[in-house]
């Protein structure tokens, strides 16, 4: 099932736009999902090092 992001009608996986309102229906895809997902961690954990490479780089005192 696919729930359009715009009116939340549920409609079957087949259909690509919105039967009531005509928006593009969200891929229910599972393996986008989940490659969206890792893509997502890999940028969280991305940030994470950048502030703690900032951290380190940037200086203590500069007040
Ligand atoms: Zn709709």
């Amino acid at each position: 099932m696919k729930t359009c992001l715009y009116c939340q009608q549920r409609h079957a996986d087949a259909r690509q736009e919105c039967g009531r309102c005509g928006m593009a229906l969200p891929a229910s895809n599972t393996h986008v999902q989940a490659r969206r997902l890792r893509r997502f961690q890999w940028f969280c954990l991305g940030l994470a090092l950048f502030c703690i490479a900032m951290f380190f780089w940037l200086p203590r005192t500069f007040y």
